[in-house]
Formats: C-alpha cells, sequence, structure tokens
C-alpha cells in the first residue's frame, strides 16, 4: 500500500470529516511545489488556499518568521506594538484614496464578520445586500450572505440578494439590469440596509468580473440610500491582480475594504480598511476585541510582504506572468473542446470545462473533482469552483514562465487523453 494511503488509514479517523480531503497527504514544500509522503511532487496552482504568495517555504520568509519568534508574537488586545502601527501605516498608504484606518485579524471570515456587524452599528440598521453566488466565508454570519446561506438554520433575516452581472456569459443579466434591480431593492428597502458586501472579482460563485461600470453604478446608488459599499478583497487584494486592490482599477473607492489570504503569506491574518472619509470614527467605540487581533507577529508579516512586493516589484511581475498564464488557456480552448471561456486579471486566472447545457450541479460537482483528481495524479494541483463548472488558479507570485509551460504541457496531455475517451459537445463558447 503507498504511504499516502497508509498514512490516511491510521490518522484520517482523528479528524472531522467536514470535507471529502483528497487521497494524497502533503509532506512539504518548496517555490511552487509541494510533495506527498510517498514522495510524489505536484506544482501548486493555487498558493495553498491563495495564501502562501512568496511560494511554499521562501528563505526569505522563513528567515523573518524566525526573527519574529524570537521578538514579540502576542500582545494584550488593549495594547499596541511597534510592528502593529507600522504595518498600519503601510496599509494606509497602499490603499491610497481611502484615508484607511485600519484592524487586524486572523481570518477573511472573521474580518468580514466584524466589518458587517460594526457597518450594522454604525448606521443602525440591520440589512445586507450581497450577491447571490458571492462567497464571503462559512462562520455562522458570513456564510449567511455567501452562496451556501441556506445551510444556516435558520437563514438569516434582512439578507437581500442581487445576481451578478457579466457582459459576457449569456446566463447571466446585464449591467442594465443588475443596477435596476439593486437600485429597486435600495428605493423599497433603504431604511432597512446598512451595507452591500461584494467580492469585486466573483471567485468561487463562477469566477465573474462585473465590469466598472456596475460598481460605479453600486456607488453612486449607495451614496443616495446611505448604505456602506463594502469590497471583500480577500482574493482581489494584495497585489494579486497586479494592483495593491482590485477597486483601485475600478476607479470605485468602497467604505470599507477586507483583505486575507495573501497579506499573510500564508499564515492566518486579515485586515479591515475602514475609509477614514466616509466612516465616522467616533462611534467605532462599540468594543471588538478577539485574542489575535492586532498582534505584532500579524504587522511583521504584513510590513513584510508590502516591502517584498515594492522591492521585487511584484504588482509589475503579477500582470506579466498573468498575461503569460491567461495566454496559455487562451491555447488550451483554442486546441481543446474541453476548455472554455478562459479569463482573468493578474495572479487570478479561470477556464470553464465544457459540458452539456443537461449536466446538473450535482453532475458538474462530480466531473470536475474528477477531472481535478486526474490533474493531481499528472502532478497539478488545481481546485474547482462554480459546483465543478470551473478551473480557478491563483498561483503564488513568484510562479515562472516554466512553471507555467508544464501546466500546459500537462493540462494538453491530459485533454487530449480524456477527449479521446469521451465524445465532447460543440458548447465552446468565448469570453
Ligand atoms: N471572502 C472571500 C472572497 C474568500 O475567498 C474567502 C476564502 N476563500 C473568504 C472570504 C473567507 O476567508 P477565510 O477562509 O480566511 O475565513
Amino acid at each position: 500500500m503507498n504511504n499516502n494511503k497508509l498514512i490516511l488509514e491510521q490518522y484520517k479517523k482523528y479528524m472531522m470529516p467536514v470535507l471529502d480531503f483528497r487521497d494524497v497527504v502533503l509532506q512539504k514544500g518548496a517555490g511552487s511545489y509541494v510533495w506527498d509522503v510517498e514522495g510524489n511532487e505536484y506544482l501548486d496552482l493555487n498558493s495553498g488556499q491563495f495564501c502562501s504568495v512568496f511560494g511554499h517555504s521562501d528563505p526569505g520568509l522563513s528567515s523573518h518568521l524566525n526573527s519574529i519568534s524570537a521578538r514579540l508574537q502576542d500582545t494584550d488586545t488593549a495594547t499596541l506594538s511597534v510592528p502593529v502601527l507600522q504595518a498600519a501605516k503601510l496599509m494606509h498608504e497602499i490603499s491610497g484614496d481611502m484615508d484607511g484606518r485600519i484592524l487586524f485579524l486572523s481570518t477573511g471570515a472573521e474580518a468580514n464578520e466584524c466589518c458587517l456587524k460594526y457597518a450594522k452599528h454604525l448606521k443602525e440598521k440591520s440589512g445586507v445586500i450581497a450577491f447571490d453566488q458571492g462567497y464571503h466565508g462559512l462562520t455562522h454570519g458570513t456564510a449567511g450572505y455567501s452562496m451556501s446561506r441556506d445551510r444556516i438554520r435558520p437563514v438569516l433575516p434582512h439578507s437581500y440578494t442581487v445576481k451578478i452581472p457579466c457582459i459576457y456569459h449569456s446566463d447571466q443579466p446585464s449591467v442594465e439590469e443588475c443596477l435596476e434591480e439593486f437600485s429597486t431593492l435600495l428605493e423599497n428597502n433603504h431604511e432597512d440596509i446598512a451595507a452591500a458586501i461584494f467580492e469585486p472579482i466573483v471567485s468561487g460563485g463562477g469566477f465573474y468580473f462585473p465590469p466598472k461600470a456596475y460598481f460605479q453604478g453600486v456607488r453612486e446608488l449607495c451614496d443616495r440610500y446611505g448604505v456602506f459599499l463594502i469590497f471583500d478583497e480577500c482574493q482581489t487584494g494584495m497585489g494579486r491582480t497586479g494592483s495593491w486592490f482590485y477597486f483601485q482599477q475600478l476607479d470605485c473607492v468602497p467604505d470599507f475594504v477586507v483583505c486575507a489570504k495573501a497579506i499573510g503569506l500564508g499564515y492566518p491574518v486579515s485586515c479591515i480598511i475602514a475609509n477614514g472619509n466616509t466612516v465616522s470614527q467616533d462611534r467605532f467605540i462599540m468594543q471588538h476585541f478577539s485574542s489575535h487581533q492586532n498582534e505584532p507577529f500579524s504587522g511583521e508579516l504584513v510590513s513584510y510582504g508590502i516591502q517584498r512586493i515594492i522591492d521585487d516589484n511584484l504588482l509589475s511581475s503579477n500582470e506579466t506572468l498573468g498575461t503569460y498564464l491567461l495566454d496559455c488557456l487562451h491555447r488550451l480552448c483554442a486546441m481543446h473542446k474541453s476548455v472554455m471561456n478562459p479569463r482573468g486579471r493578474g495572479l487570478m486566472c479561470a477556464f470553464d470545462l465544457c459540458f452539456s447545457e443537461l449536466t446538473t450541479d450535482t453532475e458538474a460537482k462530480v466531473k470536475g473533482e474528477e477531472f481535478c483528481n486526474s490533474a493531481l495524479n499528472s502532478g497539478l494541483l488545481l481546485q474547482h469552483c462554480n459546483n465543478g463548472r470551473t478551473i480557478r488558479l491563483l498561483p503564488n507570485y513568484m510562479i515562472t514562465k516554466e512553471d507555467v509551460d508544464r501546466l500546459y504541457d500537462t493540462l494538453n496531455n491530459l485533454f487530449t487523453k480524456e477527449e479521446a475517451a469521451t465524445n465532447l459537445g460543440d458548447n465552446h463558447e468565448l469570453y
């Protein structure tokens, strides 16, 4: 029996079965690659869970972590430290027009939850608008505003959903239709609604890119009706798309930005940035404290990450490498009927697997899972989303052209084999 199976058989029973875990057990990582206990090598196209943005076991980060552990990790929640203050100043600087005020926390869901709590408190209203297929975490509160909202019992009261505009996809409504929906919702319910929370690029729910005009319209309507606009930049933030934050490419400044994942370089750090121009500072006095809020280790990681992104010119290289990655997906799409709709911005790319329109979500999920398992057996660590219909790629910022070429060759072989074995439809929509 191979070592992956052996170790899983021995230990998996001690884990809560909250997921269908993969059949491999990882042991180490370096750069864009990870290895399982059997010694198999995998190209990791998702930088862990989109977090280890300098690659695995980065030597610079590793020695920085050693020095952090020899200094100061944890303070009581009412005491600030030098690393936290310095990191807050840097976050303020990179968030530009926001005149940002910063709170460091641990996870994306925790930061969204805290942000929504304050939005409701400051507006003295309870309602929240979210995309029907958005994702903001799976804590008791955030799950209620995410696509999995019906798992929460009961479904959160005062929650409203709107559709996602997508100019490319025939199934999705237009910008005008979506703005009309948003406007009507606010017109009828603004006395109940405190905030609208959106991923500016909708990742898990379909990898959609709502156009600039949509968010600018939303901004105007939020201002008209006195509603906070929150951008959940857990995936898009911290340089992934070629700017510090994606809102900077939309010419739409939100009232709050929530950032996680990349900001902690593989360790649990998240942050809320409140817009100093639009969010009253006085009423923040409703107290918030948690064990790992404003921790020195978070400040150290954030400052290290920002400085390194500046020193290594990573905003620009994420854009260049992202273009190279997207081009690789376009070439695969041109060659294979199984690949549709390559799309992306910076190092946040995706493509759809081609299914018949009659494929149900459950069937698509199984097929997406099967595809990712075949990729795993060929040495690629890939993730599906959108109920198995979409494969998303959010590699680390140090990924090389050679790594992308390896991805191309492996996928090319995989699709060639699969297409020989199956009879694929002609549904080859491009966007
Ligand atoms: N928002 C977005 C857009 C995310 O992608 C995620 C994580 N996938 C979260 C929130 C939740 O973050 P976490 O898993 O760190 O709680």
